[in-house]
């Protein structure tokens, strides 16, 4: 459980104008590399040196506000800002950052007055002292600084009989949110700059032009074919999103029947099956896992060195595999690494899969070593209803657990989403209880109703679940081993399969799906 993040109800902070300008990085100055920042654009001028690309010292300096000062006599270059130092060899390719030495592809040069170092300097180096976080792209002649978003958005064309696909791949995943408005449809994201690929393609009777415009939309130009459009998501790697994106054409009908879509070659993944049923052949048709923690953040640790996040990380690849191979159930992870997600990325995750089941996946809840055992967590509409709300109204930040305890607890006020779904996610909670019991030792409270951040904001049936406690040194050793794991991945999927057939059987006796429950806002389901 995240139990050392103390919650923070950050204010809302909106961001700073941008004054982007509506060019695309691609249209830059010959030769130089676009330096991007809240303040706007700046262009860096670079030139070749035996192949290598460089900038020079001087125009860095004037950019990034660097004191750069050479020793004569030690034969050297001193690079500072904000307190810290790069120190350069000329001759050398090599730069020393607080002691640490990093390679550069190339020597400093002098050249006149200043010196040229290559461009790799701005990430190998300069990134590592610099107070304003700098990213070079150097594919996408790219220098970002500071806080902006800018996630790489490529896209590819196909055309197919008389439809075009658009795959969309944008990282990192990033919210959007699509509009058609003259002539045009338009996925805006929520960044404040896009770092495009938009490929070149003949304009098409569907599909006349695509390109990016400021600050962050792409844009498709539609012909005079076009009669709709349908967007669905695929599964992508890693912290990515895939948008599939098919353009109709007036000659079909929408819905479309099965057609030339299976004869082109479908992108890696495979795509979400357009839902063009009123009735879907089942109620769960993609799980998301989420194995908690990751990157610097380890979880619990058992005193033998074990870590949560690297336990749940196997439990959950595990139980993919398990699910995929006999359920044939889409399943995905929030990570697939050893790699840090925000709280609201791993719900949003499962939210823009349209996920029916979501699975948080922990292993250390306990702040007393010598408490053991499983246990469920699901939220409850009576639990945060009318008293967390007012604390959180309040600025409260902290809130016990519902049902006992006083673990601090992120709630948010703003996003309702579980609420419609609180029902099911209590048969889900007691489901997994039910077959964790049957396997595995439960804590004393083995189900509690809690108003948990990764939870609150999830739009399906969630749970958390504390597969143990590696602080306890017996749960510890059995949480890291094979046998309690296949028991533990046994159990969870016997849970979906259960919670799978209540719900076919509830909708086939005409029992409702995404009822909303009186009192709950209403959430757009986006
Ligand atoms: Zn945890």
């Amino acid at each position: 459980l995240q139990s050392r993040r103390v919650i923070a109800f950050a204010a809302l902070i909106l961001p700073a104008v941008i004054t982007l300008l509506a060019q695309a990085p691609g249209e830059r100055p010959a030769g130089g590399l676009t330096v991007v920042s809240r303040e706007g654009r700046r262009s860096l001028p670079t030139r070749s040196v035996g192949g290598q690309e460089m900038t020079s010292l001087a125009d860095l300096a004037a950019m990034f506000e660097l004191a750069v000062h050479e020793d004569a006599l030690a034969d050297g270059l001193t690079v500072s800002t904000g307190g810290r130092s790069i120190i350069l060899t000329p001759g050398q390719p090599l730069a020393s950052v607080g002691g640490r030495l990093v390679s550069l592809p190339a020597a400093p040069l002098r050249e006149g007055r200043t010196w040229l170092v290559p461009v790799e300097f701005i990430n190998r180096a300069l990134a590592l002292i610099s107070p304003t976080r700098l990213e070079l792209r150097r594919d996408s002649r790219l220098v970002i600084a500071g806080d902006l978003r800018v996630p790489r958005v490529a896209v590819r064309h196909d055309a197919a009989g008389a439809e075009v696909r658009l795959t969309i791949d944008v990282s990192p995943r990033t919210a959007y949110t699509m509009a058609q408005e003259r002539g045009r449809l338009l996925v805006r994201f929520d960044a404040d700059l896009l770092d495009p690929r938009v490929p070149a393609f003949e304009p098409g009777l569907l599909v006349e032009a695509l390109s990016a415009e400021a600050p962050a939309t792409l844009a498709v130009r539609l012909g005079p074919g076009f009669s709709g459009y349908r967007v669905s998501e695929a599964a992508a790697q890693g912290n990515a999103a895939r948008l599939v994106l098919d353009v109709l054409s007036a000659t079909i009908n929408v819905p479309a029947p099965e057609r030339p879509v299976a004869e082109r070659p479908p992108p890696e993944a495979a795509a979400t099956p357009p839902s063009l049923d009123p009735q879907p052949p089942t109620s769960v048709r993609t799980i998301v896992i989420d194995p908690g923690h990751g990157g610097e953040d380890h979880g619990a640790k058992s005193a033998s060195g074990a870590t949560e996040k690297q336990v749940v990380l196997s439990v959950a690849r595990r139980l993919r595999a398990t699910i995929e191979s006999r359920l044939g159930i889409r399943t995905l992870l929030t990570r697939d690494a050893d790699v840090a997600v925000g709280l609201d990325e791993r719900t949003a995750v499962a939210n823009n899969n349209k996920a029916d089941v979501f699975l948080s996946l922990h292993a250390g809840a306990s702040v007393l070593p010598t408490v053991a055992g499983a246990t469920v967590f699901s939220i409850s509409l009576a639990a945060y209803g009318a008293a967390a709300q007012q604390l959180a109204a309040a600025g409260v930040p902290e809130l016990p657990v519902f049902g006992g305890g006083s673990r601090p607890i992120e709630i948010i006020q703003w996003d309702l989403a579980q609420a419609r779904h609180a029902e099911r996610s209590a048969l889900l909670a007691a489901l997994v209880e039910e077959q964790l019991r049957s396997r595995v030792p439960m804590s004393q409270r083995p189900i509690i109703e809690a108003p948990l951040r990764v939870l609150v904001g999830a739009n399906m049936a969630a749970v958390l679940i504390e597969l143990g406690s590696l602080t306890n040194a017996v749960e510890a050793q059995r949480l890291a081993g094979d046998a309690y794991q296949t028991a533990l991945v046994q159990a969870l999927h016997e849970a979906v399969v259960r919670f799978r057939d209540r719900l076919d059987a509830s909708r086939d006796s005409g029992g409702g799906q995404g009822r909303p429950i009186a009192g709950a806002k209403p959430v757009e389901a986006r």
